[in-house]
C-alpha cells in the first residue's frame, strides 16, 4: 500500500482549546457503526455519559448537540473529555479522521487537510514553497493502478505543475489550467456568483454578511499569487481525482478549483482575511455535499459534461 500525502501534512497538530472555531461546535457529528458497538460496551460513568448523548440507531447515530450546538464531550476549556479518559482511540471515525481527509485509488490512498479546520487552513496557505506530494510505500501491496486511474493521475499532476509553475502569474495559471482540461468558466460578473452562493445552503452568518458586503465589489483580489497558489494546488489535490471515474470523468473540478480560488480572492479585503475567508468558504461549500453537487454540477454542465 501507498500513502501519498502534501509535504506540510505532518506539521497538522490541532490546536484544541486555542481553536477559535472548535470543530465540536455546530456540527453534526455521527457515529460510525464499529466506534457505535464500542459505545454500547463502554463501562464506568464515562459509558454512560456517551451512551446518554447519542440518538439514532447504530446505522445512524450520532451526538445530541448542547443548545449551543456543542459537542455534550467538548468540556468548557475546550477539551474533549472522551479522549481525555479514554485517549484518542475511543474516538468516532470522523472524530478521529477530521480534518483529513482522503481519496483511495487502486494501489494507494491519498491523504489530505481540508481548509474548513482553522489550523490546517493557517498551516496550508502559510506555505512559502509549491507543495510537493510525498510517498511512503510499505511495499505489501501488489495492487497496480488502472490505465484509467494512472491517465486522471498524470492529468492530475501536469495541472499541479502548471499550478506551481512560478514563472507565470497565477492568473496566467489558472487560463493555462482550463486551456489544458478544455474547460471554460461561465462568464459572470462577481456579484452574480455572489449571489449564487446565496442561494445555497449557508450555516454560518457571518458567511452571508460576507457575500452580501463584497457583491458589489470593489472587484480585485487582495491576496498575494503565492497564496492563490496555494490555494489553487489545494483544490486540485483534493477534488481532481475524486471526480475521476473510470471511463466516466466528468468535467468540472479544474473550473471549480479555479472559481474558488478567484471567488476567495475576491472576497478578502486584506491578505490577513484569507484564513477566515478561506475557512468558511470551505465549510460552506467543500464541506456541504449539497452546495458542492450544485456548484460542479453547474460547472460540469456548462463544459458540457455528464454527472452521474
Ligand atoms: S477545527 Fe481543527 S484545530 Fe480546531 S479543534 Fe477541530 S481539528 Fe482542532
Amino acid at each position: 500500500m501507498k500513502w501519498i500525502y502534501p509535504d506540510y501534512y505532518p506539521q497538522f497538530k490541532c490546536i484544541a482549546e486555542r481553536c477559535r472555531h472548535n470543530c465540536c461546535i455546530g456540527w453534526e457529528i455521527d457515529i460510525d457503526y464499529s466506534t457505535m458497538g464500542n459505545y454500547q460496551k463502554m463501562k464506568g460513568p464515562m459509558g454512560d455519559r456517551v451512551r446518554r448523548n447519542i440518538e439514532g440507531s447504530a446505522l445512524d447515530g450520532h451526538f445530541i448537540l448542547d443548545e449551543n450546538e456543542r459537542c455534550p464531550l467538548l468540556n468548557e476549556n475546550g477539551l474533549c473529555d472522551l479522549i481525555l479518559e479514554k485517549g484518542e482511540k475511543a474516538l468516532c471515525q470522523i472524530c478521529r479522521d477530521h480534518p483529513r481527509f482522503r481519496c483511495r485509488l487502486k494501489d494507494r490512498e491519498e491523504i489530505g487537510l481540508g481548509l474548513c479546520c482553522e489550523e490546517a487552513c493557517r498551516l496550508i496557505l502559510d506555505q512559502k514553497e509549491p507543495m510537493r506530494l510525498l510517498l511512503e510505500d510499505n511495499g505489501r501491496s501488489k495492487a497496480e493502478l488502472s490505465n484509467g486511474e494512472k491517465e486522471y493521475l498524470s492529468r492530475r499532476n501536469r495541472l499541479l505543475a502548471i499550478a506551481t509553475d512560478r514563472s507565470q502569474s497565477v492568473y496566467n495559471r489558472m487560463d493555462r489550467i482550463l486551456e489544458e482540461e478544455e474547460e471554460e468558466l461561465p462568464d459572470l460578473p462577481f456579484k452574480q456568483w455572489a449571489d449564487i452562493l446565496l442561494q445555497l445552503e449557508r450555516l454560518d452568518e457571518n458567511w452571508t454578511t460576507l457575500l452580501k458586503r463584497r457583491r458589489n465589489g470593489p472587484f480585485r483580489a487582495s491576496i498575494d499569487d503565492i497564496t492563490q497558489e496555494n490555494l489553487l494546488v489545494y483544490f486540485l489535490y483534493r477534488h481532481y481525482l475524486k471526480n475521476s471515474k473510470e471511463g466516466a470523468y466528468f468535467c468540472g473540478a479544474a473550473a471549480f478549483s479555479v472559481l474558488s480560488t478567484q471567488i476567495i480572492a475576491l472576497l478578502c479585503e486584506k491578505q490577513s482575511d484569507v484564513y477566515d475567508v478561506a475557512r468558511m468558504y470551505s465549510a460552506e461549500i467543500e464541506y456541504s455535499d449539497e452546495n458542492l453537487d450544485a456548484l460542479m454540477g453547474m460547472l460540469n454542465e456548462y463544459n458540457g459534461g455528464t454527472m452521474e
